[in-house]
């Protein structure tokens, strides 16, 4: 069986997960070597048995390096990516993909141009939450879905590093927001007509520390997407509502459960005290009216990132990651940052 070569810019947190996690258990990909511009970084380079080129030059420069993988902070993606596919290399590169979406035209021209694939690491995707809310989404138990809530929640604010820089591509949208926009327009089917969106900037940095928005699909459902660093108590990570039923899920633990409407024992439950007054509209349903499900299985993508990688460049296989739908994602994150500062709901698509 033929592996594909690779070789790898920037060996920071994330490059060494790829090495360390991804690639080590990908049969159809060797690692021969890398770059980054950190000395310290190319000797952990070496003492993980990996060629450390001198520059990036070099590494392209390298006739058995067929894939670059880029793991360098945003700013630097696309110049990066140039070079590669102008060197004749196919290039998969960590999200988000380019710092807009004209950006990302310009390369995906320049690999249309040197007949190279470009790829971007759309991971989440295959998050086992992710395939859990597919299933409930498509096999409608509890209903159809009109709401779609989706948050990460953290307490440590913006890592200290570039994330908190514009120019480098900082801020929470360029960082956990590509990752749940790409879930929900992966998911949902259908063009979003307006998008509301409040970015947060509490912590006082000049990127965005958080922010919620919210897509009002043509179909009738909305979705709120959120991201927050200064949440010491978290609110799930997802909450759907259905026309029978609710479901969400607490952790990336996989905690959470479904509760689906029976359609008996309908008459309206007895009121309860709520503060000082009583509520029938707020009192729980009656037992017999709602029933408790655990969560489905979420159906697993055919195959991983990497293996796709590899039947597209081998085999012309179908990309399960689409070019298209990162530039949609792309376009999404520039109508959220003009509808947070112009406080307006705005059309999109
Ligand atoms: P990091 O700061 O830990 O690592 C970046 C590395 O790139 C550093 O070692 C730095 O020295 C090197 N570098 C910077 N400029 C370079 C250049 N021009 N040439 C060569 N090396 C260069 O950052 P990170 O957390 O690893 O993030 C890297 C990328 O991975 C970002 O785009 C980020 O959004 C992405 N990321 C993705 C995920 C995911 O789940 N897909 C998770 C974390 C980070």
């Amino acid at each position: 069986m033929k592996k594909i070569t690779m070789g790898i810019v920037g060996y920071g947190g994330m490059g060494s997960y790829h090495v360390r996690e991804l690639i080590k258990n990908e049969e159809k990909f060797q690692l021969k070597g890398g770059f980054d511009i950190l000395p310290q970084r190319q000797s952990a380079l070496k003492e993980a048995g990996y060629l450390a080129y001198e520059s990036y030059q070099a590494l392209l420069d390298d006739p058995e390096i067929e894939l670059i993988l880029i793991a360098t902070p945003n700013d630097t993606h696309k110049e990066l990516a140039v070079t590669a596919l102008n060197s004749k290399k196919h290039v998969l590169t960590e999200k988000p993909a380019m710092m807009n979406a004209t950006e990302l035209e310009e390369v995906l021209a320049i690999a249309e141009k040197n007949q190279r694939e470009f790829f971007v690491h759309q991971n989440r995707r295959w998050d086992e939450d992710f395939r859990i809310i597919s299933e409930i989404f498509n096999q409608q138990e509890i209903g159809a879905i009109f709401k779609i809530e989706s948050r990460v929640h953290g307490a440590n604010g913006i890592p200290g590093d570039w994330r908190h820089y514009k120019a480098q591509g900082g801020g929470m949208v360029l960082d956990w927001g590509v990752h749940l926009l790409d879930q929900m327009l992966f998911l949902v089917p259908g063009k979003i007509e307006k998008v509301q969106a409040d970015l947060s900037y509490v912590l006082g940095n000049d990127v965005d520390d958080g922010f919620n928005t919210t897509l009002y699909f043509e179909n009738g459902l909305t979705v709120l997407v959120e991201v927050g660093t200064s949440n010491y108590l978290k609110l799930p990570r997802w909450y759907l509502k259905g026309l029978k039923g609710t479901a969400e899920i607490i952790d990336w633990d996989l905690t959470g459960e479904m509760v689906q409407a029976t359609g008996i024992d309908t008459a309206a439950p007895k009121p309860i005290q709520a503060g000082v007054g009583l509520t029938k509209t707020m009192a729980p349903p009656t037992e017999g009216a709602m029933r408790r499900l655990p969560l489905p299985k979420g159906e697993a993508l055919p195959v991983s990132i990497y293996e796709n990688i590899y039947e597209v460049i081998e085999n012309k296989g179908q990309r399960i990651v689409k070019n298209e739908e990162v530039l949609r994602v792309l376009h999404l994150m520039e109508i959220i940052f003009e509808a947070g500062s112009r406080q307006e709901i705005l059309p999109f698509e």
